[in-house]
């Protein structure tokens, strides 16, 4: 592992002005599409081959059942405006409640992810949500927008979770982006989640600066480079990768609060994205982690952790 290099810019290409939007919405009928082929060509080879093909399933049903869903329906316009005025999310995960379009999502959602191929785990998981009662659910949905998902119960959730990343994907893709305000370090300008990893993108117009990724509602928002994704803290931060490996992702860590979040480069590599590509780098997790930093990021398809 090389540790700590020093922080630099990539250069800006000569008469680019990078202006980058405060926040870049997701496209659902986009998002899971390009997520499952990254998934997939992450697999090649990969140690993980098998759960990654998993997830890429996974996600090619979370774009399929997309057409003909009832319309998401977005909390009313003064409950948005208040949001914006107390500097809180227009979605409020805390004061969730199911809904039509939740519910068609969850019943869709769970009957084709019966035909995924997946581990006798995975399969029971399925099943114990599949009849599961109404309290039991809503304590597993409860749990993915807390972040408080439990150890023992990890395969149920990546299947809620799914779930959950659908809808609100849909309700944020509708909000209005002018409308959003910075709410906090870490925090999902839209629905108040943390983030899954950040990404210097390459995006025209918006060159070499640097988002960060919603872990539920799939939206980015941007954010200084070299500064602490979760606590805001510009000095002491410092960057481990994988000897040997390509550079696209890479570990900021920070001496401040001992956190750390990924962040990946799109101008090493287009096709990066900020769900797969942090399931896909457990191993720079396990080397993290022995340095003594905390994960801070929540990605609720990374593989036991
Ligand atoms: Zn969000
Ligand atoms: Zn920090």
């Amino acid at each position: 592992m090389r540790q700590g290099g020093t922080p630099k810019y990539d250069p800006i290409p000569i008469g680019e002005v990078a202006q980058p939007p405060f926040v870049r919405l997701p496209d659902p009928l986009a998002m899971f599409a390009r997520r499952a082929a990254r998934l997939r060509g992450l697999a090649d080879g990969h140690q993980l081959r098998s759960y990654l093909l998993f997830l890429a399933d996974l996600c090619d049903t979370q774009h399929g059942i997309q057409s003909g869903l009832p319309e998401a329906e977005l909390p009313a316009g003064d409950a948005i405006a208040r949001a914006r005025q107390f500097r809180m999310p227009p979605l409020d995960r805390l004061r969730f409640t199911r809904d039509e379009a939740l519910d068609a999502v969850r019943q869709r959602l769970l009957a084709v992810a019966d035909r995924i191929a997946m581990p006798d785990n995975a399969r029971l998981a399925l099943e114990r949500i599949r009849t599961a009662d109404l309290a039991l659910e809503a304590a597993m949905i409860g749990a993915v927008l807390e972040n408080a998902i439990p150890v023992e119960a990890l395969a149920e959730h990546v299947f809620v979770a799914a779930v959950l990343q659908v809808h609100f994907a849909r309700l944020a893709s509708q909000l209005d982006p002018k409308t959003l305000v910075p709410i906090g370090e870490g925090v999902c300008p839209a629905c108040g989640g943390p983030p899954v990893s950040s990404m210097v993108v390459g995006w025209s117009g918006a060159h070499s600066t640097r988002f960060c990724a919603c872990s539920l509602c799939g939206a980015m928002w941007n954010y200084p480079r070299i500064k602490c994704t979760l606590c805001g803290a510009t000095q002491g931060i410092a960057y481990q990768e994988i000897a040997g490996e390509p550079v696209t992702v890479k570990a900021e860590t920070c001496e401040s609060c001992r956190g750390y979040v990924k962040i990946l480069h799109q101008n090493n590599d287009p096709l990066v994205d900020p769900l797969a590509d942090d399931a896909a780098t457990l191993a720079l997790d396990l080397l993290v982690r022995e340095l003594g930093y905390r994960r801070g990021a929540v990605n609720p398809f990374l593989l036991g952790y």
